[in-house]
């Protein structure tokens, strides 16, 4: 339920109403706009009597939100949150590059990548530590080792740092990693959610392989519920029949999920397809489509990466790619 209230409403009698609500058993989310503020109720609202709440001085309007998600929903938070990861926002019209190798491989590797994509404008390094692969056999990570490398990558280049987390157990091992990233695999460990709700941690949470986006907005408000709303939403493809890409990427996703969450939207064209080549003409378009930043596989060598080499760009492809977006961003959709 969402209570709209009159413009310059009477303070007493706001705490008046959000004490009653409060008595009532529901948590509030006050949203300060420039001329309304909303009040975001979440919990069980069934037994409130709307006709007593629309009856007040202050009120302008009280509305029962349909949707299973709350706290994520726009209707709750009309404003752009905007994610700080370290320096860096993300979302509210600060659009990002996240770009760095599939896997943490070395020293030299990781660091290397650092600089070069810093230099072609990226905001933020990615690099996995702990991967999670298909085969037990392919090559699993670093693990620790990894996380340590990209803090020193971090210290050099001075990009903020996005890595996955694959178990709880090792959440100590992200406390000076600026953004975790929860991978498709996860979006549904309600356990491993509702931990990192309890963290102040940005989190960038990608989309399950079949997962639609209601189920995708759920796995958010697992997170906000605890607590944590910093989060960026990673649309990376999901299956379909088509067997000629990795998966398929849902460039309606995009714009869909602007009108639906007031959270950023990122997109992810290189595990969405599989294929170096289609990624520059894929972050064009969600560029277009009004994503708020990309996550973009770069590796110094791509045919001897450990993992994800057919779809990681070199530095100079990553280099024309940034190139490519400059003339676009103005024109870009906007949801509102
Ligand atoms: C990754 O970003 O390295 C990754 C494994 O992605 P996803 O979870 O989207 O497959
Ligand atoms: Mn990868």
């Amino acid at each position: 339920m969402i209570v709209i209230l009159k413009d310059k409403p009477d303070t007493k009698q706001v705490d008046n109403l959000m004490q009653w609500l409060k008595s009532m058993g529901v948590q509030i989310h006050e949203s300060k706009g420039e001329s309304t503020t909303i009040l975001g109720l979440v919990g069980d609202t069934t037994g409130i009597d709307i006709s007593l709440i629309q009856a007040l001085d202050i009120v302008e309007d009280v509305k029962r939100i349909q949707e299973p998600y709350k706290n994520a929903n726009r209707k709750f938070h009309p404003a752009d949150t905007v994610v700080e990861a370290g320096s860096v926002k993300i979302g509210g019209g600060n659009f990002q590059v996240i770009a760095g190798p599939c896997s943490v491989e070395s020293a030299e590797q990781i660091s290397g990548i650092a600089l070069l994509v810093k230099k072609s404008g990226a905001g933020m390094l990615r690099g996995g530590a702990f991967k999670p692969r298909t085969s037990p056999y392919s090559f699993q990570g670093m693990r620790d080792e990894g996380i340590k490398l990209l803090l020193e990558a971090k210290n050099t280049s001075g990009l903020p740092i996005v890595t996955e987390i694959m178990d709880l157990s090792h959440l100590p091992l992200f406390e000076e990693v600026d953004m975790i990233q929860v991978g498709a695999r996860n979006m549904q460990n309600f356990e491993l959610l509702k931990e990192l709700g309890r963290t102040q941690k940005p989190i960038l949470l990608k989309r399950g392989l079949s997962s639609t986006l209601e189920e995708l907005l759920m796995s958010v408000e697992y997170i906000m519920a605890g607590g944590n709303s910093q989060i960026v939403i990673c649309e990376r493809g999901i299956r379909t029949f088509e067997t000629a890409t990795r998966n398929t990427l849902d460039l309606s996703a995009i714009p869909l999920l602007k009108t639906m969450t007031h959270l950023p939207v990122v997109v992810d064209p290189s595990h969405a397809t599989g294929i170096s080549k289609l990624v520059k003409p894929m972050s064009m378009a969600a560029a277009a489509a009004g994503a708020d930043g990309l996550i973009i596989e770069v590796h110094n060598d791509p045919s001897h990466a450990l993992c994800d080499g057919p779809q990681s760009l070199t530095p100079e492809a990553f280099q024309e790619l940034m190139d490519s977006l400059a003339p676009i961003l103005p024109h870009a959709f906007r949801w509102q």
